[in-house]
């Protein structure tokens, strides 16, 4: 299964969910939140990984960035061809545990 699919899943999830709901803050409405959540952060992290590997999004510079800022999670690049802001997800995975 690739992402799209997961994505389109997801957001058929979401509709399912909205059928249920009664109240603003039900059970339901909570699962909607969740699945749009887990929709967000595929779609963050597809574009983060895009980023890495085919430069600016919208005009595919691949040199020219100035870090606007970062924080623990998130680092933000200014495309200096487009001007387009671009929000990578600073990932932290294991690499190697020693003793
Ligand atoms: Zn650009």
């Amino acid at each position: 299964m690739n992402k799209p699919e997961i994505i389109e899943g997801l957001e058929s999830l979401v509709n399912d969910r909205e059928s249920f709901i009664m109240e603003e803050d039900d059970i339901f409405a909570y699962d909607k939140k969740v699945l749009k959540e887990a929709i967000n952060l595929i779609k963050e992290t597809t574009a983060a990984s895009k980023f890495r590997e085919n430069g600016c999004l919208m005009c595919k510079e691949k040199e020219k960035f100035t870090a606007l800022s970062s924080d623990l999670d998130y680092e933000i690049y200014e495309c200096k061809n487009c001007g387009a802001h671009i929000k990578v997800e600073v990932i932290k995975k294991i690499v190697k545990v020693s003793k």
